[in-house]
């Protein structure tokens, strides 16, 4: 019996027409036709002022890093439960990553904590849409601005996902998005660095572009480019963003794929929350998600251990999360201040959270997870 996979990248058929295209113009290097094309997608659909694409959101991170110039012992505020870049792009620049807890219902920073870690330090604070759900932005947005923090959305997981109507990664002073080969919209690896604050724009083009002015000369500004500022080579060659121009045409009906199939984990699982088996992701009611996952919380670690062994023997993969950063072995090696709160929530999450399988074309298989799901529960009492 074949594996019903965690993860399967989308290929919507046009890639290859499309990197023929950009072998056809002969141009390789990056901000090309196709890269373009796929900035002003993000411009216009995400309502940013300027996209700038990267070779990864770590790249993405890593530009945000440079263009707050984080300096050692600059503290920055963020959750403990994500994927490694979001601190490691700060730790990169001597930053001190300070954890915050998380929000027991949707697994993203808990905005009321984040108050008591400011300290005459803190430079920015940096959410996580964790799945692709809005972090409390009203909030967090008011108390940056009462304390003159700078704002940074890891919107690696929430493309065209919207708090209040408003796309994430717009709200923020920078946004940061992954087309990494697990997120919704893929080249493989790729991401994207959104400018919302206009007084980062001229320096992001420099720093994405090796520290040289070769933006103003490509677009016949200057004479000659040279080395202005501090930066790296943190954009796509035009092979990739042909490919990503090819996932973003289809972008709507991706989302609308992975929201049935969301919805139909969703339904079909309700009945085990009813009887306290597990809990369903919760979705405040300001926020519309993208589908990026579908997770459910387990009684235990054990059961959710169990849970992911026994999904496997019914061939189905499913697969934990994060573990949490301030245990990592990095903050033990870089001495970062584990936390200076309680993170009971962080651990306890990362312990019973299980991904179901996910991607567009996986409709077929969700009545199997489901029922296998189900069957799990009757078979072992776990409440
Ligand atoms: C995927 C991801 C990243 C990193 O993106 P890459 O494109 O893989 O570098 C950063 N933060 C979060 C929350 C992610 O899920």
């Amino acid at each position: 019996m074949s594996i019903i996979p965690f993860n399967k990248p989308y290929l919507t058929g046009k890639e290859i027409d499309f990197i023929k295209g950009a072998h056809r113009n002969s141009q390789l290097a990056g901000d090309g036709y196709y890269t373009n094309l796929c900035s002003k997608w993000l411009e216009q659909n995400l309502d940013v002022q300027t996209a700038l694409l990267t070779n990864s959101g770590t790249a993405a991170l890593e530009m945000a890093a440079i263009l707050l110039e984080i300096k050692p012992g600059d503290e920055i505020i963020m959750p403990s439960y994500t994927f490694v870049s979001t601190a490691n792009a700060f730790v990169l620049r001597g930053g001190v990553p300070i954890f915050a807890d998380i929000r027991p219902d949707t697994a993203n920073i808990n905005e009321s904590l984040i108050s008591s870690l400011i300290t005459p330090k803190t430079k920015a604070i940096v959410v996580v849409h964790y799945a692709g759900v809005g972090c409390n932005m009203d909030m967090i947005m008011n108390l940056a601005r009462e304390h003159n923090l700078i704002v940074i959305e890891d919107a690696a997981h929430a493309i065209l996902s919207r708090y209040k109507q408003r796309k994430l990664g717009s709200i923020g002073d920078l946004g940061c998005l992954s087309f990494h080969e697990t997120k919704n919209i893929t080249c493989g690896e790729g991401g994207a660095l959104l400018i919302n604050n206009p007084k980062y724009i001229e320096r992001a083009r420099t720093i994405r572009n090796k520290g040289t002015n070769r933006y103003e000369f490509e677009n016949g500004l200057i004479k000659k480019y040279s080395w202005v500022d501090i930066g790296s080579s943190f954009l796509p060659g035009e092979l990739n963003a042909a490919f990503l121009w090819a996932q973003m045409i289809q972008a709507e009906y991706i989302i609308r794929n992975r929201i049935m199939s969301w919805e139909t984990y969703h339904d079909g699982l309700k009945s085990l929350e009813q009887s306290g088996n597990l809990r369903r992701p919760y979705i405040p009611s300001d926020c519309k998600h993208n589908a990026h996952m579908y997770y459910l919380l387990l009684p235990s670690e054990i059961s959710r251990n169990e849970f992911i062994a026994y999904m496997r023997s019914c061939s189905i993969n499913c697969t934990f999360h994060y573990t949490p950063l301030h245990n990592s072995k990095a903050a033990i090696k870089y001495q970062l201040p584990r936390t200076t709160n309680e993170m009971h929530v962080t651990e306890s999450v990362s312990q019973r959270l299980v991904r179901l399988p996910l991607w567009v074309g996986v409709d077929p298989h969700l009545e199997k997870v489901i029922d296998c799901t189900k069957s799990f529960f009757l078979i072992n009492d776990y409440q």
